[in-house]
């Protein structure tokens, strides 16, 4: 079964940041690359892609090489080609930073190198031999597809259950539409179920399946829940029409037909300072929103966004505002109007019919899930051996968003991975014991 969306969204209407570039583009950047020895892009992805390797494959008109390079270090490398944050990973520590030259546009050599492979289901990897073990993975994000293909990989059986209808995780349902949509998230996901993976949705572990019924039925347990919900403002005037959260807004835009904007929205505020904030900021001005001004209660030096995206943010006309509170939301009636802002020490009015709240997720702790021995940090994340991600409880690992670390996909992947092959061990050390 494939996973269909509607025909008509409204991520639709964004035209891609960085389009997949072209057999010469590609091929010039491939030719800038130093190929160092003991290159430090390899050290500065968290999958060890072999950077130099994969760029050379493409310098030499060898794609399939370098898409199989790419693989095999991140079956997702399709994706983390299009959202990778590569200014602040691998391009960031490419040496041609110290040179009056731009760096190396590693994530969109990436995405070219693998593109047509993916979509034509080209495969470069088939399972070892049958363990007769099998894994249950919680959640299918990017943590819990890379674990499951690896687990694939080594002979184990893996099966996804998902609460949405859609598989994918937050590639799917939250990556900024100028990034990448969910079909093409989609289309990832199809080519790892192309190894055997099993994947089923509409299933929400802790309300529809009893995770100790899973760890009774299965030899272990992977948890990849990711974040939860977006937390809320709790101020007055916050419920009501043209106050949205935003993923739920994104999420609307990526696998519904609504709209993503009632009509005549004039002056939009972003309330936070995250990636989240700064990614809704950007997809206001390009659904033509005259006024777009971010509100954060911090200053821009501390902002937990990325340095590079509030530049492109400013860039494309968001107005952003450092040490603003929002103290109320304003409404004419029904209608909303603005907000009450504390800036500085300055209370004042902005106008505003339409407000997207980005202050964050909730995080595990906040799940109905409770399994024994898996413990939680301070943070509300799961507790897990950076080394494995082995929990408290010897048969359940976790990773991605849910556990400590930084919150990317590409991190994700290096953690599901990393626990497939932990699980593997100690699977493996079972089945000798079983014999
Ligand atoms: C708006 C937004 C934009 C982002 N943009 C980027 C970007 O451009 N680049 C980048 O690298 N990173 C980006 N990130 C971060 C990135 O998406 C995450 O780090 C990554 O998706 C984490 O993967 P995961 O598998 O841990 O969790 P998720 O992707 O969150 O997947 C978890 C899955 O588990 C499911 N689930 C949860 N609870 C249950 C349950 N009880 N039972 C069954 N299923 C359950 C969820 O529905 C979900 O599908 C973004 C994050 C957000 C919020
Ligand atoms: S996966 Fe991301 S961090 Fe790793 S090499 Fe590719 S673009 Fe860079």
């Amino acid at each position: 079964m494939s996973f269909s969306l509607p025909k008509r969204r409204s991520e639709q209407d964004f035209s891609e940041a960085h389009p997949v570039y072209s057999h010469h583009d590609a091929l010039a950047e491939a030719r800038r690359c130093l190929f160092c020895f003991d290159a430090p892009c390899i050290k500065a992805c968290p999958t060890a892609i072999d950077v130099p390797t994969f760029i050379r494959k493409i310098a030499e008109g060898n794609v399939r090489g370098a898409a199989k390079a790419i693989l095999a270090a991140t079956i997702l490398g399709y994706s983390c080609g299009r959202v990778c944050p590569d200014e602040v990973l691998c391009a960031g520590s490419c040496v041609l930073k110290d040179f009056p030259k731009p760096v190396i546009q590693i994530a969109r050599l990436q995405r070219y190198a693998t593109e047509t492979l993916v979509r034509e289901g080209r495969r470069f990897f088939s399972p070892a031999a049958k363990t007769g073990k099998k894994v249950a993975l919680i959640g299918a994000g990017p943590a819990s597809l890379a674990c499951a293909h690896e687990l694939r990989l080594l002979g184990h059986e893996a099966v996804l259950f998902e609460k949405r209808q859609f598989p994918g995780g937050l590639n799917t349902t939250g990556v900024a539409p100028y990034k990448m949509q969910a079909d093409d998230a989609l289309l990832e996901v199809d080519y790892i179920r192309g190894i055997g993976v099993e994947v089923r949705t509409g299933f929400e572990v802790g309300r529809d399946i009893d995770p100790l019924s899973l760890l009774r039925e299965y030899d272990a347990l992977f948890i990849g829940i990711g974040m939860g919900r977006d937390t809320r403002l709790h101020v007055p005037g916050e419920s009501g029409a043209g106050v949205v959260n935003a993923l739920e807004w994104i999420e609307e835009m990526k696998t519904t037909d609504h709209r993503a904007l009632p009509s005549g929205v004039r002056h939009a505020l972003v309330i936070g300072g995250g990636n989240t904030a700064l990614d809704a900021a950007r997809a206001l001005c390009r659904l033509g929103v005259p006024e777009v001004t971010m509100l954060y209660r911090r200053t821009a030096q501390v902002m937990p966004g990325f340095r590079h995206e509030l530049e492109a943010a400013r860039l494309e006309g968001v107005r952003f505002v450092e040490r603003a509170v929002v103290t109320e939301i304003l409404r004419d009636g029904q209608r909303l109007s603005g907000a009450r802002v504390r800036i500085m020490d300055e209370e004042t009015v902005l106008p505003a019919d339409f407000i997207v709240v980005a202050i964050g997720q909730t995080k595990w702790r906040d799940t109905p899930m409770k399994l024994p021995g898996v413990e939680l940090n301070e943070a509300g994340e799961i507790s897990v051996d950076p080394a494995t991600g082995r929990t408290g409880n010897p048969q359940i690992y976790a990773g991605g968003d849910a556990t400590p670390g930084m919150k990317l996909v590409v991190q994700a992947v290096a953690e599901g991975k990393r626990a497939a092959q932990a699980m593997h061990r100690d699977l493996l050390q079972h089945v000798k014991g079983d014999r």
